[in-house]
């Protein structure tokens, strides 16, 4: 049993503690001690969370398209006015340095602005006279409740992809964060009431393997989106599609960028910094392959090392650059695929495992690590490894950089560097991948487009946010009506023809 602080879970728009029964740890990375715990949901909580969400369903569903807006515009306010409270927590718990998480928390934001115009995204259509004297038209409705699922390395910002457009549109939401960053989602639960959303509508339940079961097989639970590594993103898709759910599954990914000879040297290095050790590499986005087409790649290496010299690793809250690895578990994983590039043959030119930090000695540190000619057998290459760690592979020509990464089991962002401009076409047409930068590293869509990848990284067919996002949140019903004048047409048992 411990004495620390419970992080608790919001049912009903209050603060629920649970028992201790089963306790996760959650840890501050940079200091490498637990913190705080999470009590994870028994079946008291699960139940008392789905039956809060479907009561306050249909008062929600029905509150005017107006009323709504002024809780969402009030929502994004509070967030914009106090978002360093909230990127502070997802320091404490996810270790990325204070910036960078105040620049999740916006990202975030975007899509909650999005959303305030969801009035006009839910209108229908209508058609006068589609056959004489009958019109057709459609509407958009909510579905009821929908489950969030989310990974450790966005506490803010992914689980806002998903709710903003899901509450503005009318539906009620559980949210089951991940255990290692729980905070920051009941940080956002406390500024949603704040902001006047009814109790019920936002729910969070604290858990792990064992409360997503709850979550994808209560009928009450209408749909699901999904954020986390490969094979769990599969299991959710075909578990939560088998109980008849509307299921979105983002998984992991493995992205790379390809340079050609005619690129920007200087940007490329800038970019392969900010993409490869941006967060500890730990972002869906990272870029972990930076492809480059001969002659170019030592040039382009000398260049990354010289910049990674200035890169300081340490505690966020202390100005550094780059923070810890969310756990040891996963620092030590991370470590281990260098060991293995280096067995497969792999030239280790900056070692991330041999480096000094500014932070408490017990941190999960590992440094930026770059490697050159892993071979692309290894399992250095072909994995996510989801650290501080940039490849570079060597290739002769676009062709051969382009079958590279269209072989590739992943496709969730990909990046092209280049000053011609029917290559970079050339390569947005070739390329299969979900999300592509043209001389942009992280090519993250804005809210009012949608965010996802494809082949192992996204299970479904819809993506997150922009209209996509309200697709999944919302079902067509279409009605066909005719007001009766005089003119009856008689019995026609036929199929209705125009
Ligand atoms: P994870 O798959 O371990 O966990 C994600 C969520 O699923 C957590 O809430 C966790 O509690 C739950 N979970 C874990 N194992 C489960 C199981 N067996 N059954 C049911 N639920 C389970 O992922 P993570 O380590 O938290 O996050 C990192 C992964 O997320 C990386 O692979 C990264 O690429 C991916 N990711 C993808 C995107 C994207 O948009 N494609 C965005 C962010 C992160």
């Amino acid at each position: 049993m411990s004495n620390l602080p419970v992080v608790p879970h919001w049912i009903n728009g209050q603060e629920v503690s649970g028992k201790p029964d089963h306790v996760v740890l959650v840890t501050d990375p940079a200091l490498g001690i637990a913190t705080k715990q999470v009590n994870v949901a028994g079946e008291t909580e699960i139940e008392a969370a789905f039956a809060s969400a479907q009561a306050a369903f249909p008062k929600w569903r029905d509150m005017s398209q107006a009323r709504k807006q002024a809780i969402m515009f009030k929502f994004r306010e509070l967030l914009n006015e106090r978002k360093h409270e909230c990127a502070a927590l997802i320091t404490e718990e996810h270790g990325k340095v204070l910036d960078d998480a105040l620049g999740e928390v916006t990202r975030g934001q975007e899509v909650v602005e999005f959303a305030t115009g969801m009035p006009h995204l839910l209108k229908g259509m209508f058609t006068e006279n589609a056959s004489s004297g009958v019109d057709v038209y459609s509407i958009r409705q909510a579905l009821g409740v929908v489950g969030i699922i989310s990974p450790f390395n966005f506490p803010a910002m992914v689980p806002m992809w998903f709710f903003p457009i899901a509450i503005a549109a009318g539906n009620t939401v559980v949210v089951k964060p991940s255990e290692k960053v729980p905070s920051a989602t009941l940080w956002m639960a406390k500024l949603w009431k704040e902001a006047g959303l009814p109790d019920g509508v936002f729910n969070v339940l604290n858990g792990n393997r064992s409360t997503v079961q709850a979550m994808l097989e209560d009928q009450r639970i209408k749909a699901i989106s999904f954020v986390g590594s490969t094979p769990v993103a599969k299991y959710i898709y075909e578990e939560g599609s088998k109980h008849g759910k509307r299921v979105q599954a983002l998984g992991g990914a493995k992205n790379h960028a390809l340079i050609l000879p005619d690129a920007d040297l200087d940007l490329v290095a800038d970019s392969m910094i900010n993409a490869g050790f941006g967060s500890a590499g730990e972002r869906c986005m990272a870029i972990s392959v930076a492809v480059a087409v001969e002659p170019i790649a030592d040039d382009l290496i000398a260049k990354i090392v010289e910049r990674m010299g200035k890169l300081r690793t340490g505690d966020g809250r202390r100005g550094c650059d780059m923070g810890p690895l969310v756990t040891k578990e996963h620092r030590d994983k991370v470590a281990g695929y260098i060991e293995i590039a280096e067995k497969d043959g792999g030239r280790i030119i900056v070692d991330g495992r041999k480096q000094n930090f500014d932070g408490d000695e017990n941190g999960f540190w590992l440094g930026p690590t770059l490697i050159d000619n892993v071979p692309l057998t290894s399992k250095a290459y072909k994995d996510e490894i989801f650290g501080p760690v940039l490849n570079v592979v060597r290739v002769k020509s676009y062709d051969e950089g382009v079958k590279l990464i269209n072989d590739g089991e992943y496709g969730n962002g990909v990046a092209i560097f280049t000053n011609d401009g029917g290559a970079a076409r050339r390569f947005q047409n070739e390329i299969e991948v979900g999300m592509v930068g043209i001389n942009v590293p992280i090519p993250v869509p804005v809210a009012y487009y949608s965010f996802g990848g494809w082949k192992n990284s996204a299970f479904g067919d819809t993506k997150a946010h922009g209209v996509e996002g309200v697709k999944f949140f919302t079902r067509e019903k279409t009605m066909t009506s005719r007001w009766l004048d005089p003119s009856h047409g008689g019995i026609n048992l036929g199929f209705p023809q125009n």
